[in-house]
Order: C-alpha cells, then sequence, then structure tokens
C-alpha cells in the first residue's frame, strides 16, 4: 500500500510538471505574441430598439502562427495569473483609442462606442488611470466614446482606492460598465455609490430566459433595477427573436449576441456599420 501510495504520488508529480512546463511555454509563447504583433481586436456591435448600433465591445483574439485563432478564454486567465495582462491590457486600450480616433473622420463611425474589457489586476495595478488617460489625449479621443467594462469581482470588493479610481475615469467623462451583471453573489446596495452607466446583464439569464422562471424574474429585476438607479443595462448573448422580444417587452433597450452579429475583425466590422441601411 505504501509503494502503492508513493507511486501515486509521484503520478500526480509528474502531472503537476507537464501542467507547469505547459503553462510556461504558453508565458513565453504570449510573450512573444505581443512583441510580434499576434494579437487583434474583433468588435461585436451592440444595438438598440430598432436594431441600430449604438457601439461595438472590443474582444481580443490572438493569430497563432501555428494554433490559428486563439480565444481569449484560452490565454486570458494565464495572462492574469503571469502579470501579462498589464502590457497585453495595455496594447488593447492603445489600439481602441487608436481604433476610435480613425473612427471620428467617418460620420458613419464617429458616433459609435466602443467598450473594452478590463481585468481585475489591469484596474487595480498603480498607473491604470494615468495610463488611460494619456492614451486619450495621444489619440485625441471623445472620452464619452469609450467604455471600461469591469467585472463585478472588482467592484464587489469595494476597495476605496478601485473605487475612487472609478470617480477619476468618470469625472473624465469615460463610460464603466459592469460585465457579467448578476454572476457575483452580493447585494446589490453597493450599486449606488459607484459611478457606473451600464450594467451588462450575463448571457447565463439570457440563455435560460425561457426554460427557467427564475431568470426571466431575475433580469426583470436587473431591468428594474437599472432604471431606478439610471444606470443603462444591455443583455448580452442575445441568440434568438423570441429572446430580444422578451427581453424588449421586459424594458430592455440595448442588445448584443449571435442574433445581431457574431465578433468581426476590423474591416467586415467596418462594411456593417457603413451599409446604408444599418443591420
Ligand atoms: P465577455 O466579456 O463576457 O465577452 C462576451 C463573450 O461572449 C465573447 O467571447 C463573445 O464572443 C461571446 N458572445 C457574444 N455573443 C454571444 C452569443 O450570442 N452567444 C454566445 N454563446 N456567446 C456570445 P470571447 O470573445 O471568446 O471572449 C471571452 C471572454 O474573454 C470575454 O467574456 C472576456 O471576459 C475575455 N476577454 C476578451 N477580450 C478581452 C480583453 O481584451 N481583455 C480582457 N481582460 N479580457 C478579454
Ligand atoms: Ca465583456
Ligand atoms: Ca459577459
Ligand atoms: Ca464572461
Amino acid at each position: 500500500a505504501k509503494s502503492g501510495g508513493r507511486n501515486v504520488l509521484s503520478f500526480f508529480d509528474a502531472k503537476m510538471q507537464q501542467v507547469i512546463a505547459r503553462q510556461s511555454q504558453l508565458e513565453q509563447d504570449l510573450r512573444r505574441a505581443l512583441e510580434e504583433g499576434q494579437f487583434e481586436l474583433f468588435y461585436q456591435p451592440q444595438v438598440d430598439m430598432q436594431d441600430r448600433m449604438q457601439g461595438a465591445e472590443a474582444l481580443i483574439r490572438w493569430r497563432h502562427p501555428e494554433r490559428g485563432l486563439v480565444s481569449p478564454d484560452d490565454f486570458i486567465p494565464l495572462a492574469e495569473q503571469s502579470g501579462l495582462i498589464i502590457p497585453i491590457g495595455l496594447w488593447v486600450l492603445e489600439s481602441a483609442c487608436l481604433q476610435l480616433a480613425r473612427w471620428a473622420d467617418n460620420p458613419q463611425l464617429s458616433g459609435l462606442s466602443l467598450s473594452v474589457n478590463v481585468s481585475s489586476c489591469q484596474f487595480s495595478h498603480p498607473a491604470f488611470v494615468e495610463q488611460v488617460l494619456a492614451l486619450m489625449d495621444r489619440y485625441e479621443v471623445c472620452p464619452q466614446r469609450l467604455k471600461l467594462e469591469l467585472t463585478e469581482s472588482l467592484v464587489l470588493d469595494n476597495a476605496e482606492e478601485v473605487v475612487s479610481r472609478m470617480h477619476v475615469l468618470k469625472e473624465y467623462g469615460i463610460g464603466l460598465s459592469l460585465d457579467d451583471f448578476g454572476t457575483g453573489y452580493s447585494s446589490l446596495s453597493y450599486l449606488k455609490h459607484l459611478p457606473l452607466d451600464q450594467l451588462k446583464i450575463d448571457r447565463s439569464f439570457v440563455s435560460d430566459l425561457f426554460t427557467d422562471p427564475t431568470d426571466l424574474v431575475i433580469v426583470r429585476a436587473m431591468l428594474a433595477l437599472g432604471r431606478s438607479l439610471g444606470i443603462c443595462v444591455i443583455a448580452e448573448g442575445v441568440e434568438t427573436v423570441d429572446q430580444r422580444n422578451l427581453l424588449a417587452s421586459s424594458g430592455c433597450l440595448s442588445y448584443q449576441g449571435y442574433l445581431f452579429s457574431q465578433p468581426l475583425p476590423l474591416t467586415q466590422f467596418e462594411q456593417l456599420a457603413c451599409r446604408p441601411a444599418c443591420l
């Protein structure tokens, strides 16, 4: 039994080493990706009640030389663990600002807002606010066009530093959106202290609207909450006309999801936005 136990241990040891080796390989690959410009932003439209495009969410993709297009779920967690999310996140922000600056000259694109995902550790980094403001200045971006999508876990912390940073950004005119809203489990009282412009209903609630009656109740409560706090609410992950209509009849005014469009590479997104009858 004793030697059996040791075998089990060395088995896990070997597995562990494999995992660590794979992670450090991926970490190296991520560094190289940043240096060699293998990251790319895709853009997913956000639409209003009349299906008019209001803006887009920027979603990072990794064009890996061998593995093809890698989705963020496969590398953002490691980027967060390793600290690489700081330079990667900065690249995302700079690319978003550059794009907003380019769109400013085109009447069909200049009205769009662009939402950028910000990891908690990125937002908590001491230089974050300064870097965002410097980018806005450098690219002469209208602050109202940029939205930062923050996670519930960040704002739930309610750390003084986080809240005061949110106020600085807000004062500057930058939009703040609460991503994956409803997936954390805290009381909602913290919301009234935060300078939020948008709540983003998590896609898990939208996908179960017709199968889980509780989810419809929760979604309606979120919409009512947004209304009473004066915060816009957008539903993500809208895939069917039925979902869209149920959301609309519940008072939802903004939508994002495959029903309207997948996240698109830049040129395709611009073509869609500039079509005569938009979406
Ligand atoms: P998220 O912020 O919740 O982004 C929404 C995800 O849902 C995206 O996945 C999008 O492609 C997907 N999606 C959109 N519409 C639908 C739909 O109708 N149905 C379904 N099933 N899915 C839909 P994606 O692009 O793979 O991104 C995954 C996550 O990676 C994002 O979740 C976000 O947390 C993270 N992420 C993406 N880009 C960045 C980034 O630049 N920085 C950071 N820190 N995180 C990012
Ligand atoms: Ca998001
Ligand atoms: Ca989400
Ligand atoms: Ca998510």
